[in-house]
């Protein structure tokens, strides 16, 4: 088995998209994660791009020590070539990433050099690289787009100054996989001395193949694939790690090769990606989406339940996921049903089972998403309810917000009988609004989630909270919907201290006072 290394450049390609900045913090953490994930080469930034961007490729150098070759990218100029080489000064393991384009329509329209004077450039780039390390990539950026004949020459040269990785980007996503692994092949069998160097492949998503052409380019003989965690990167994208270590992993006999990568961290790494950067992964996405293992038609569920091969081709504790999720709503049947309530403790004769999955049905239809809370009240003989009621009731909700004006909120609340009102302050109206009910309740719940969804299309939409709260130790979940998103979210609020007082006092335990 050829080993495929993983060049992972999700803080360098993937940093510079829009909306995935990241501070120099948030960048070493994802450092460390890359490293726990075991990735060959780690490329930290850009660093003459901006002083942060220097700062965190000397800091990440420091950080991972050996773990992890440190990568930092410049452009084929002496000053860039500098930075970088001043940045990885602390790594255990440097290497420097140098670049130039090598297709006729960027040497003439934005580098304005002749293919001489691009030639000279990139030899002398790699050759000033080489004083600070022996570890030199070279990428002629928009390769697929080159002319064949000069991108041999450039790669001739470059390997002559000692560049021991050659990386073929397909820099807009513009090829087709068999004409990529076509390059690739190509490159192999014309540039003298590649035998020495690893031909490394950089792929962009803009037809959605930089996956494909990534595979494609290691059947070739590539040796080193470039891609980010989750896929992000500029416009559509880098390939994604997750898809290419997946595929190898699962697929090794295609490709004679496998990567290192400890895939088990993979759901870890994509989950950091997602907290620093506040930017979800869409849930059918491969791999790493919400609903990557979840199952959510009746005949899927039959199947999996009884075999998880039927439908299922990768366990998911290979990528670090718990396990197989059957998710309840109107698709699914009998068997998914009976399985989460055996699972969730309820054990049901027939005729009550019947009961329960009709109104299990009925509730279905109405909601997106049905909470085990909702389960329990189901197998409990409770309606298709919801939100089943608690001692907490909320009558009347006002608040005041704005842009540059703290936020107040008053509650007028029925709790256990007795109506009260409580004002509460601060930055926005959720947070208002949540303090005045901690008033009224006279308990104080920690929100460890929350997400808002429109449940109905249009500006008009009701608009969906979905919240978990914490309260000695317990942890309940609440949902509200309101055209009004200030009221799904106290609604969900109030919901969710309802259940958590049910278990406080189910354990003995009670609010403080109220
Ligand atoms: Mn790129």
């Amino acid at each position: 088995m050829r080993k495929i290394l993983i060049f992972d450049t999700t803080l360098r390609d993937g940093e510079q998209s829009p909306g995935f900045s990241m501070t120099v913090p948030e960048k070493l953490a994802m450092a460390e994660q890359l490293a726990r994930l075991e990735v060959d080469i780690l490329e930290a930034g850009f660093p003459i791009a901006s002083r942060a961007d220097f700062e965190s490729v000397r800091e990440i150098a420091r950080a991972v020590g050996s773990r992890v070759v440190v990568a930092g990218l410049s452009r084929a100029l002496p000053d860039d070539i500098d930075r970088a080489g001043e940045a990885l000064k602390g790594a255990g393991r440097a290497r420097i990433h140098t670049f130039i384009a090598t297709s006729d329509l960027h040497m003439a329209h934005k580098l304005k050099m002749t293919r001489e004077r691009v030639v000279e450039t990139a030899v002398a780039a790699v050759r000033r690289a080489r004083r600070y390390t022996d570890d030199v990539e070279f990428s002629p950026e928009d390769a697929s787009r080159s002319d064949r004949e000069f991108l041999y020459r450039v790669l001739e040269a470059v390997i002559k100054e000692g560049a021991g990785t050659l990386n073929i980007p397909d820099t807009v996503g513009h090829s087709m996989p068999w004409e990529f692994g076509g390059l690739i092949r190509d490159i192999l069998s014309h540039v003298p001395g590649v035998e020495k160097t690893v031909i490394s492949v950089h792929c962009h998503d803009d037809l959605g193949l930089a996956v494909a052409n990534s595979l494609e380019a290691i059947r070739a003989g590539a040796g080193q694939v470039e891609c980010t965690i989750n896929g992000i990167g500029e416009r559509a994208g880098n390939a994604a790690l997750e898809e290419v270590v997946v595929t190898l992993r699962l697929r090794p006999e295609q490709f004679g090769a496998e990567t290192g990568v400890k895939t088990e961290e993979i759901a870890a790494s994509s989950a950091l990606l997602v907290e620093v950067t506040g930017i979800p992964v869409q849930p059918n996405k491969a791999v790493v989406g919400a609903n990557a293992f979840t199952h959510a038609s009746g005949v899927h569920q039959h199947g999996v339940i009884a075999k998880a091969e039927t439908y299922e081709i990768l366990n998911p504790r290979l990528v670090g996921v718990e396990g197989m999720r059957i998710h309840l709503g109107k698709h699914s049947g009998r068997h998914a049903f009976r399985r989460r309530l055996a699972e969730l403790g309820a054990d049901l004769d027939e005729g009550a089972f019947e009961g329960a999955f009709q109104r299990f049905k009925d509730l279905a239809d109405r909601v997106k998403e049905i909470s085990d809370d909702d389960l329990r009240n189901l197998a409990g003989g409770g309606g298709p309810e919801s939100a089943p009621a608690g001692p907490f009731v909320l009558e009347h909700l006002q608040f005041t917000s704005g842009t540059d004006i703290v936020s107040h909120a008053t509650v007028t609340m029925k709790v256990r009988e007795e109506t009260v009102m409580h004002s509460a302050w601060a930055y926005g109206p959720v947070e208002a609004a949540c303090k005045a009910i901690d008033q009224a309740c006279g308990m104080t719940g920690k929100l460890l989630e929350y997400s808002l969804r429109a449940a109905t299309p249009g500006k008009d939409a009701v608009g969906e909270v979905r919240l978990v709260v914490e309260y000695e130790g317990m942890r309940a979940e609440g949902r509200g919907a309101s055209v009004n998103v200030v009221e799904s979210s106290a609604r969900a609020y109030v919901a969710a201290l309802n259940r958590l007082i049910r278990v406080a006092a189910a354990e003995g335990k009670g609010p403080k006072k109220a």
